[in-house]
């Protein structure tokens, strides 16, 4: 039996007549839409000449089109490679020569350029369009075929797609994901979050992530739920779908700018089931304020585009702000010395790792970096220091990259973060280490201030006797916002290179 994606989500038990999209003009499509939609553009896939094993890059405005194009790369046995809208045609050309796709799927402004990077790198790549309307040459082509296709037979462990990792901490990584790494994830988080054919999903989150993508999108429609599909996020557009949604699925600044909004209430909220914080990590301030306004707590966890998601705060049972929650069913985690990869007792901060049918078949053309990425039983290092609590609950302290060494001491930022951001007038921090000749890294804290006249020495008086002196900010900058990218992750390496100077 073939184990393709696809096959597993329109499954013979599917209800072909219920509402898959709900799209912002109010219109709907049902799944057997999807079905029809997804065979007309996989045969105008194998018209361009797609087969089976090759990539199909995709770089276009989100739309339901968009998201059926994922379907039928899925169906034709092609690896959906989709890529970040922001990047600029110089980006592109890096992650063309890197997937070396058979197919460029671009907005129609973006053709010329594509096809001339396409013409210097002399892979042969054709290109075909798809504007924020799900309009263009690709789906003038779909229009033209007819519906019925015979989806490639797939193994467990053929790809599905290719997922560039978000850049924050170096160049973006190509995580080659199997069918059975998105459909075992989803499945799993299915029934964890309890998402049933009842289920309307608010989905304003981009979907050339792994969040908007593939924790979004497959597991509401392993559900056989609907999406109510926003182009972007807009608090507006979000609040006014509230009532007749049941869940929404958000990077932490959704939480945070829902909340500046005067129409988020109880009442609004009232039909909600389920609200779901990653990506980033959240503010337990932001958690208790959202329960606060709308009764409800939101839970957070914790994934990568590595391994789609590891842990999950529970369903039923608490969810405690400042954790992911627990390893989900089927992954095992660890927290380890990074140094030798010996396991840590509970309490302790190390490297985390997880292994389990969610972790992707390495890096794309990257075999000595997937080498390293691994332990020999199995376990991926996912780069992140956390700890597990005596409850199991896993917390994540900040990125092994992000780890300051300041004079011989490991400082971890989320903990000078977490005293500055609760200090009277701090709306945020990031805490970075920049070179010092004494100290080989200094303490440097980055703050975000609401009170205008709250200056570096209020800030070092308050958190004196609060934290060890090591640990201590040698110095606290302010700045009007931190540098952020398009999943709401602080860019940190770009803080660290405007600060570099600060101490030499
Ligand atoms: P790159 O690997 O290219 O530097 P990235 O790690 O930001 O970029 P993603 O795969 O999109 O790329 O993000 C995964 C990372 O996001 C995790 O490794 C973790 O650091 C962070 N993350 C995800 N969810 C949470 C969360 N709930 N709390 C804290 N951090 C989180
Ligand atoms: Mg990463």
């Amino acid at each position: 039996m073939s184990r393709n994606l696809f096959d597993r989500l329109f499954a013979s038990g599917l209800d072909l007549a219920r509402v898959a999209i709900r799209h912002p003009d109010g219109s709907v499509s049902a799944y057997g839409d999807l079905a029809a939609r997804s065979g007309q553009l996989a045969n105008a896939l194998v018209g361009l000449g797609v087969t089976a094993g090759d990539r199909v890059a995709v770089q276009v405005e989100k739309s339901a089109e968009a998201l059926t194009l994922y379907l039928a790369c899925l169906r034709a046995g092609a690896i959906y490679l989709p890529l970040n809208t922001g990047y600029t045609l110089t980006e592109l050309s890096y992650f063309i020569g890197d997937a070396e796709p058979a197919l460029v799927v671009c907005d129609p402004a973006r053709e010329a350029g594509v096809q001339e990077i396409a013409k210097q790198l002399a892979t042969g790549v054709r290109t075909a369009t798809l504007d924020s309307h799900g309009k263009g040459s690709l789906s003038a082509a779909a229009d033209a075929q007819p519906a019925g296709f015979a989806t490639v037979a797939r193994g467990d462990d053929d790809l599905a797609a290719i997922l560039y990792t978000s850049g924050t901490t170096g160049r973006s990584k190509g995580a080659m994901l199997s069918h059975d790494n998105l459909a075992s994830n989803s499945l799993t988080l299915r029934d964890y979050w309890r998402f049933t054919a009842d289920d309307a999903l608010i989905h304003a989150l981009p979907i050339y992530h792994t969040h908007g993508l593939f924790v979004a999108t497959n597991v509401t429609f392993f559900a056989g739920g609907s999406l109510i599909l926003m182009p972007k996020f807009d608090a507006d557009a979000v609040i006014a779908a509230m009532p007749q949604a049941t869940a929404m699925m958000g990077v932490p600044t959704f939480y945070t700018r829902l909340l500046q909004h005067p129409g988020l209430t109880r009442e609004l909220t009232a039909n909600m089931r389920l609200f779901v914080s990653g990506s980033a990590p959240l503010l337990a301030e932001t958690h208790n304020e959202w329960r606060a306004r709308t009764g409800h707590a939101i839970l957070e966890r914790y994934g990568m585009t590595e391994t789609n998601m590891n842990t999950s705060n529970p369903y039923e049972g608490p969810r405690i702000a400042g954790t992911v929650g627990l390893p989900l069913p089927g992954v095992a985690l660890r927290v380890v010395d990074p140094e030798n990869g010996v396991q840590l007792a509970n309490g302790d901060i190390g490297m985390i790792e997880v292994k389990g049918p969610n972790v992707f078949r390495g890096y794309w053309r990257m075999p000595e970096k997937t080498a390293a990425e691994f332990r020999p039983d199995g376990f991926f290092i996912t780069g992140d220091l956390g700890r597990i609590d005596t409850n199991g609950y896993v917390q994540i302290v900040g990125r092994g990259k992000d780890l300051i060494i300041s004079g011989g001491f490991n400082v971890y930022p989320k903990e000078v973060e977490s005293e500055i951001d609760a200090l009277e007038g701090v709306i945020e921090s990031a805490v970075i280490g920049a070179p010092h000749p004494d100290f080989g890294e200094g303490v440097t804290a980055v703050v975000v201030a609401s009170d205008k006249s709250l200056d570096e020495a209020r800030v070092l008086k308050a958190l004196d006797g609060r934290l060890a002196k090591f640990k201590l900010p040698k110095r606290v900058l302010f700045a009007d916002e931190l540098p952020r990218n398009s999943m709401g992750k602080v860019q940190k390496n770009l803080l660290r290179d405007a600060h570099k100077n600060l101490y030499v």
